[in-house]
């Protein structure tokens, strides 16, 4: 019937809108996002957009590969873009955004007691991303809007 074709063709045509929205807000923010923080980014494309839908995106793009989820002790998941190889994290203990770290210390194998064999490490490093500052005055903090 030609009227379900075209409501069907509309409803695929906001779907991958809604999913192009999610995949941007990401790739964009080079760093990890909640899902709050995809919502309010993917929204600029995408008025009306809501938190189960970009939940339900989110799961489909892990379970398709591109997004890998980033679990922080005591945090919500978080997502980022699958594809970088070995890294750590930076939270800023003010605006608790979560940074990505380019660098590791190598290997932690001394830290380990003897006997032991380390396999894999995880690193996330706490202080003040560079918005946050270090709250001198005569230096405002900059709070990122809209
Ligand atoms: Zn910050
Ligand atoms: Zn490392």
């Amino acid at each position: 019937m030609k009227f379900q074709g075209i409501s069907y063709a509309l409803c695929m045509e906001r779907n991958t809108r809604q999913r192009a929205a999610i995949r941007d807000a990401i790739a964009q923010a080079q760093r990890p996002l909640l899902p709050q923080e995809v919502l309010d980014a993917a929204q600029r494309e995408v008025p009306g957009l809501g938190i189960a839908t970009v939940y339900r995106n989110l799961k489909a793009l892990v379970e398709e590969g591109e997004l890998q989820p980033v679990n922080l002790p005591g945090e919500n998941v978080r997502y980022e873009s699958v594809g970088h190889h070995h890294h750590h994290h930076f939270q800023c203990t003010q605006c608790q955004r979560v940074f990505d770290v380019h660098a590791c210390p190598g290997d932690l194998s001394r830290l380990a007691p003897p006997g032991f064999t380390v396999e894999d490490h995880d690193l996330t490093l706490y202080g003040r991303c560079l918005e946050c500052g270090t709250g001198r005055p005569g230096h405002p903090s900059r709070r990122a809007t809209g």
